[in-house]
């Protein structure tokens, strides 16, 4: 199967240059060596072009280190890079690692590259680097976006207002965007180059070992990187607790979840691939294919549209609607019964046991259900000085210890949490009219089964 034309953007249409000795691919967002459309697409042109494949990755350490990301984060791209570098060398492509941001790394290999191919991205970072590289290398340069099933252009040109008006657009478009991706034979491989990766990544917990960086947050044991972990979970889930997500999504000890959030994050899997699978899952309805397709799909998406087109989404005032910024702060001097600092709410030193229960988990394994999120950040809004403290405090939290986290979700869902993509309710101290969550939500979930689970997930890393 070719890959569709809609996810394809040239951006600089040169003819490839004639003494390249290879075709150059900038393993930045989608970090796996099958079912990577901008990969495959590297992969034909230099099939075409009777020349080798070389993957590049730029890794950032020290002072220059991604924005947020700490040991827990690092270690798991590095467990997802050995995996990904392992898929290509046994295809006969090259990979080459060094210390350097992605831009630089690219911008020098692209002096000996006949084209230069990009995945794709929305956080205004992975922006920066696609302008950096369009001013430093000469020659061609193609970007194709994989990370999506619709590419964020094609499903709309404009901020949407919410999954109400984009789902349309989404579902239009669905079917041309799904389709299988087979890793095609490279013919000419990259064995003989003498490019030589300055960090050996086939020991990933020794790589981490060498990196400067935030190691207050450390790794997590619940969660390994890779995209050949991220299919044999999939395989897993689909086999068995993808049948009751229709029905129990929202029940965080129901198991329904599939936790294919950091894999997704880390471009360690297709959304393509997990679609086409679900598809295929025996023993599911189409209450939980629609369900997980709409999570999955148009709710992810909308996520990619509001962070692609909203230029400061990290900030409360350009991330939050105006009507939702007037109503909190006709509500700001209303009196707030629990006030907590980010340190008290970090280590779950609150007078609400189950919410406590929730931080736990976020903070020693790296994640938490939706439905808990949900409720961890509505509270954080009623428990700090101001909406705007909340709305950062909440952002710094879910970006430290979510896995997922730093992610174009993590901008949208706490934004959302203040009313982004939703509508005004009936109003209340604190939140004016934007949607409040009371202790009575917890009602609905069996809160002590996710107690016990949560206790157990811990002990599990203390082991
Ligand atoms: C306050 C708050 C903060 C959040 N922070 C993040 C974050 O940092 N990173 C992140 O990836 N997600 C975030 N989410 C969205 C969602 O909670 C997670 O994607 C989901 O819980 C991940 O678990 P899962 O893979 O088991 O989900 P499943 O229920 O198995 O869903 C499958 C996939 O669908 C997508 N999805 C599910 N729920 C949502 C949603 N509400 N919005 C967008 N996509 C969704 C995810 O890609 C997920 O992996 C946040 C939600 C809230 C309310």
């Amino acid at each position: 199967m070719t890959i569709e034309d809609g996810r394809i953007r040239i951006l600089a249409d040169a003819e490839p240059r004639a003494d390249g000795a290879y075709v150059l691919y900038l393993l930045q967002q989608a970090n796996r060596a099958h079912f990577n459309p901008a990969l495959e697409h590297a992969v034909a042109q230099a099939n075409r072009l009777k020349l080798p494949v070389v993957a590049c990755f730029g890794l950032l350490d020290g002072s220059n280190g991604f924005p947020e990301a700490n040991a827990r984060h690092y270690a798991f791209l590095l467990q997802g890079l050995a995996d990904a570098a392992a898929g290509l060398e046994k295809r006969g492509i090259g990979f080459v690692m060094r210390k350097a941001s992605p831009a630089e790394i690219a911008i020098d290999l692209a002096e000996d590259a006949a084209m230069l191919v990009l995945d794709r991205g929305y956080l205004a970072i992975q922006k920066r680097w696609y302008g950096q590289i369009l001013e430093g290398v000469k020659g061609r340069i193609v970007q194709v976006e994989g990370d999506v099933v619709v590419p964020v252009d094609i499903a709309s040109d404009k901020h949407e207002y919410g999954a109400r008006t984009i789902r349309p657009k989404i579902k239009r478009h669905l079917e041309e965007f799904l389709h299988p991706l087979r890793s095609a034979p490279v013919k000419h491989r990259a064995d003989d180059l003498k490019l030589k990766s300055e960090i050996d990544i086939s020991d990933p917990d020794k790589v981490l070992e060498g990196m400067t960086l935030d190691r207050s947050v450390g790794p997590v044991k619940r969660f390994t990187g890779g995209e050949s972990e991220a299919r044999r979970r999939l395989k897993a889930y689909l086999a068995g607790p993808f049948g009751h997500y229709g029905a129990e999504r929202g029940k965080p000890e129901a198991g329904a979840a599939s936790h294919m959030s950091p894999y997704l994050h880390f471009g360690q899997i297709s959304p393509v691939e997990i679609v086409l699978a679900l598809r295929e899952a025996k023993g599911a309805t189409d209450e939980d294919r629609d369900a997980y397709t709409e999570e999955l799909v148009v709710r992810r998406e909308l996520s990619m549209n509001h962070v692609n087109t909203t230029e400061r989404y990290d900030s409360y005032d350009h991330a939050v609607p105006d009507w939702a910024r007037k109503t909190l702060h006709e509500q700001a001097g209303d009196h707030r019964e629990h006030r907590y600092t980010e340190e008290q709410l970090a280590e779950g030193e609150t007078h609400d046991h189950y919410w406590n229960v929730a931080q736990r988990e976020m903070r020693v394994t790296g994640y938490m259900h939706n439905h808990l999120r949900m409720y961890w950040a509505k509270k954080i809004l009623e428990w700090s000085p101001s909406a705007k403290a909340g709305f950062e405090r909440t952002l710094r939290l879910n970006n430290r210890y979510f896995l997922d986290g730093r992610d174009a979700n993590s901008f949208t869902n706490v934004a959302w949490t203040y009313g982004l993509h939703d509508r005004p309710w009936a109003r209340r101290p604190i939140f004016g009219t934007v949607r409040y969550q009371s202790e009575n939500s917890l009602r609905k979930i069996d809160a002590k089964a996710y107690e016990r689970s949560v206790d157990e997930l811990c002990r599990a890393e203390e082991d």
